[in-house]
């Protein structure tokens, strides 16, 4: 007799396994199929885990640190020996980090009772799923429930087609074993800001090639040119307006033709990192009759609690629209289980923060100033540095900024963008407060402890009305 499941999910990435987790927490009898090998061995956890978030964070932490030994200690008046890097400890170390993390997600299931199918998934017509396993025969499964989160995979372009170790993806990148002399990348998206400050850190000579001409255009303005400041005096080239046209690996180095404004360049690498965005994954993940429908950019079709064209059958994560985030795909797995499970849910999809992992960090959560502008909003904006930060100071860590935008008629915020020392972390008071629909007022009238990062949030606040203590500001009220 075919095995039959409460809920069947397809992909076992962040918002796959916590869809399946949550599920089981609920009562239902669960099956998750995760079909991904990671160095040769089954493993659960999605590209987030095994080549995504957890080990680029790896080596930006490994990275930042050796960086630091060698150019911020003497600050502190700390004098270390001759720094070394040896590449395969760093590696081995990000390898053992994801080995426990994907691990602890296999004991989570088997603590909560999830059914860990290890194989591909296709959902079939009739809410029936095709089981291909690793090992063994088909099989086909009923269920009750499906949730399709088989997430995304690297963009390609012909012009640069990956070669082995020499042209690479951000899979390839994670995996350098020696530090490249001259590196080049093809977009500067969050991937390619991320990994060329990794190589670039351990001392790697890094241009980036990015196809359009404005920098980081989700980010806000001001923000976003703080970053290519900051950025470009650590030592990446960013290039923009460069459009690749092609590429030829030959030896151990690529030489990349390109043309900008100025007319057609080449330069010569020794590797090469192709970041020029993600596509959702379909590919083989459900029979033409299965009922399911694509959108204009070629996701998965889904509304806005990620049902699809197929009653009982959801998708999440990186296979819809919206930014392709692994807490997003968290959330919107937690919520198709709420609802399976007969709960109300909803994901807030204006509250979703963004992080690019430089150094100084970049978070931004809400509208941006111009996003506000475009919509005929009546803003307010404050900014205030963390050069006047006292605990910033006191860490030799005070680049960037804080900044609010506002509606100007009621004083509520509409959002907050941050590049400065742990970003990613403080952009989440203003995820709370867009959340609870909170004033500028709000803010300022609260207590920040002092010495924080966080006052320089409090001061943001107070700058928007004219009233930031540490800067001399005319009083606007
Ligand atoms: P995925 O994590 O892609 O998981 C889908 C899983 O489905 C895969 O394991 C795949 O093997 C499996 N699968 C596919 N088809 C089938 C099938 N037919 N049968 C069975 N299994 C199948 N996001 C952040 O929020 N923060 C970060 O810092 C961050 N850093 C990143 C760094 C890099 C280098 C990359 C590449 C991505 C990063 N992301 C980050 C994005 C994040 O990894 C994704 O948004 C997230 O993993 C999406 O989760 P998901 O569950 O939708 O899909
Ligand atoms: P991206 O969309 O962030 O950036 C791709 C960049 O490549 C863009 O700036 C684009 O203009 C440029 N580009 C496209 N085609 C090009 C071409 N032919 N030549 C030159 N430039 C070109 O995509 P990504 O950096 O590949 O990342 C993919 C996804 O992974 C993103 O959606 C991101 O959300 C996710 N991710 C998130 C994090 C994080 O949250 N910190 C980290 C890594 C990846």
């Amino acid at each position: 007799m075919a095995q039959s499941f409460d809920l069947v999910v397809i992909g076992g990435g962040p918002g796959g396994y916590e869809a399946a987790i949550r599920a089981a927490q609920l009562g239902m009898k669960v099956a998750c199929i995760e079909k991904r090998l990671h160095k040769g061995k089954p493993a659960l956890g999605g590209t987030c885990l095994n080549v995504g978030c957890i080990p680029s964070k790896a080596l930006l932490d490994s990275t930042h640190r050796f960086h630091d030994a060698v150019h911020g200690l003497s600050a502190h008046g700390i004098t270390v020996g001759e720094v070394a890097i040896d590449v395969k400890a760093m590696q081995a170390r990000k390898d053992t980090v994801v080995g426990n993390l994907t691990g602890g997600i296999a004991q989570l299931f088997k603590g909560n009772g999830v059914t860990w199918l290890q194989g591909s998934g296709k959902l079939l017509a009739g809410r029936k799923v095709e089981f291909t396993p690793l090992e063994g025969a088909v099989e086909t499964i009923d269920a009750q429930h499906v949730i399709l989160a088989t997430g995304s995979v690297p963009v390609n372009i012909p012009v640069a087609a990956l070669v082995e170790d020499l042209i690479v993806d951000s899979t390839g990148a994670l995996e350098f074993q020696s530090v490249p002399k001259r590196l080049g990348v093809i977009g500067a998206g969050v991937i390619g800001l991320e990994l060329g400050s990794v190589w670039s850190r351990l001392g790697a000579e890094v241009v980036v090639l990015e196809a359009v001409d404005a920098f980081l255009p989700a980010c806000d303005k001001a923000v976003a040119k703080e970053a290519m400041k900051i950025l470009g005096k650590q030592g990446l080239d960013i290039r923009l307006g460069a459009r690749v046209t092609g590429t030829e690996a030959k030896g151990k180095s690529v030489t990349v033709k390109f043309a900008d404004k100025d007319g057609e360049h080449s330069e010569v690498f020794d590797k090469l990192i192709v970041a020029v965005g993600r596509r959702p994954f379909t590919d083989g993940v459900f029979s033409t009759d299965s009922g399911i429908t694509l959108d204009e950019r070629r996701f998965v079709h889904v509304d806005n609690q990620c049902r699809t064209s197929v009653p009982g059958v959801y998708a999440i994560g990186d296979l819809v629209r919206g930014p392709m985030l692994a807490h997003k795909a968290m959330e919107e797995g937690m919520m198709v289980a709420e609802l399976i499970g007969g709960h109300h849910a909803q994901v807030n999809y204006d509250t979703i923060i963004g992080v690019i992992y430089t150094h100084p960090e970049i978070a931004w959560v809400g509208k941006t100033e111009e996003q506000a502008k475009s919509e005929g909003i009546d803003i307010k904006t404050g900014q205030f540095a963390f050069a006047v930060n006292g605990r910033a100071l006191a860490s030799n860590d005070a680049q960037g900024f804080v900044k609010f935008v506002a509606d100007a008629a009621t004083d509520r915020l509409l959002g907050m963008h941050v590049i400065g020392p742990g970003a990613g972390d403080i952009v989440h008071q203003g995820m709370i407060s867009l959340e609870f629909g909170a004033s500028v007022e709000d803010l300022q009238l609260m207590t920040f402890a002092h010495p924080t990062l966080s006052e320089v949030v409090h001061e943001a606040a107070l700058s928007v009305d004219g009233r930031a203590i540490h800067a001399v500001q005319r009083k606007k009220k």
